[in-house]
């Protein structure tokens, strides 16, 4: 039977984008069936996964969530998928721990349930699953993600990743052309644009509050430079640590924009290109996540709980089913220069603590 470390190799090779992880999907459903679990492919009519571990007992609904995509970086001015989120490693944990924990016998009651969803960097994933009815009948779901060096190293785990809430905004302002001799007869698009990135640095939420909102993209190009350019884009970045101040964020962020170019004659549609909630976790769920990193690294790999600014589309499985108690815990990798750098790389023996950090889980809840 293949390690964790050969299912990293080999995924680690074939690094595809969200929606379109054919080879992976397919090499860890394979994997799964030769171990002897009960695989559904193609969930929602994704490359996304659900295997099973049936004890054939009543008991509780437990599953562990892998993700499998990567992210499409410009190198050396060429597009290319690599996987610098370290979802390749995600999947070779869960992997690897479903292959053992069927052939150690630890599932003695309920049913083990293994979510490899898609797309986590696209945010659309972990909601193709939940449409999917994968979590339909689940009591608990517990995820993981490799962690920067700097929150913590190998030999230690974090019990709970409090995750933020991210929002990514697109406003399509639309002015009117003129020759640039005779301005008075247009709208300049691009005029309306700064004005609305300017009205949207002036917002202001509880000082209490952890968030922020950013300008992160700027277009504007009417071909030639001696006419009023009539359409203008702008992307801003929107994160707050709670779901609640989010709602009000988007909303004066959208008014904002809408007002200021309206000010100078303009129009503008803002849509949501992108969104993710903000962390739900349960505390049932996070006391079985620290009582296994304990009996695994001991008190001394226990860190404290962390809080980030960065998003894991995660967090849909229990803001969709709220019911469902979720757990979400960080392994110490040694991982450099940083998530999403394109050289990101890490120790990966570390792998191994995470399977074993994964099937304490597992052995507590389900054994
Ligand atoms: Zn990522
Ligand atoms: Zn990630």
């Amino acid at each position: 039977m293949s390690n964790v470390l050969d299912h990293y190799h080999f995924l680690h090779e074939i690094p595809e984008l969200g929606f379109e992880e054919f080879k992976t999907s397919a090499y860890i459903a394979d994997q799964l069936e030769r171990a002897g679990l009960k695989v559904t492919r193609n969930i929602n009519g994704t490359t996304g996964i659900v295997a099973e571990i049936d004890s054939g007992a009543p008991g509780p609904v437990l599953a562990l969530r892998a993700d499998m995509d990567a992210l499409g970086h410009i190198i050396d001015g060429q597009p290319c998928a690599r996987h610098t989120c370290g979802h390749d490693g995600h999947s070779s944990v869960v992997l690897t721990a479903a292959q053992e924990l069927l052939e150690e016998g630890t599932v003695k009651k309920g049913r083990l349930k293994l979510l490899f969803q898609p797309a986590e960097e696209l945010g659309a994933g972990a909601l193709a699953m939940v449409e999917g009815g994968a979590l339909d009948d689940v009591e608990m779901i517990l995820g993981f993600h490799l962690r920067p060096l700097e929150e913590c190293q190998v030999g230690q785990a974090v019990p709970a990743v409090y995750y933020s809430a991210c929002s990514t905004l697109e406003a399509t302002i639309k002015g009117a052309p003129a020759h640039a001799a005779r301005p008075h007869l247009g709208v300049n698009a691009l005029d309306a644009a700064v004005q609305a990135v300017q009205a949207v640095n002036t917002i202001h939420l509880a000082p209490g509050l952890s968030w922020s909102v950013k300008a992160t993209r700027f277009l504007c190009d009417a071909g030639v430079t001696n006419s009023v350019p009539d359409e203008a884009r702008v992307v801003w970045d929107l994160r707050s640590q709670e779901n609640a101040p989010m709602t009000l964020l988007k909303e004066k962020v959208t008014q904002a924009i809408l007002h200021s170019v309206a000010a100078v004659g303009a129009t503008a549609e803002v849509v949501v290109l992108k969104e993710m909630p903000a962390a739900e976790i349960h505390d049932d769920a996070t006391e079985i996540i620290r009582a296994a990193i304990t009996e695994v690294l001991g008190e001394s790999g226990l860190t404290a709980a962390k809080t980030t600014p960065g998003s894991e589309d995660f967090f849909y499985y229990p803001v969709k089913r709220p019911a469902v108690k979720a757990g979400f815990w960080g392994l110490g990798t040694n991982l450099v220069p940083g998530l999403h750098h394109p050289d990101m790389h890490f120790d990966i023996h570390s792998l191994a603590i995470g399977v074993n950090i994964f099937k304490a889980c597992v052995r507590r809840v389900l054994g």
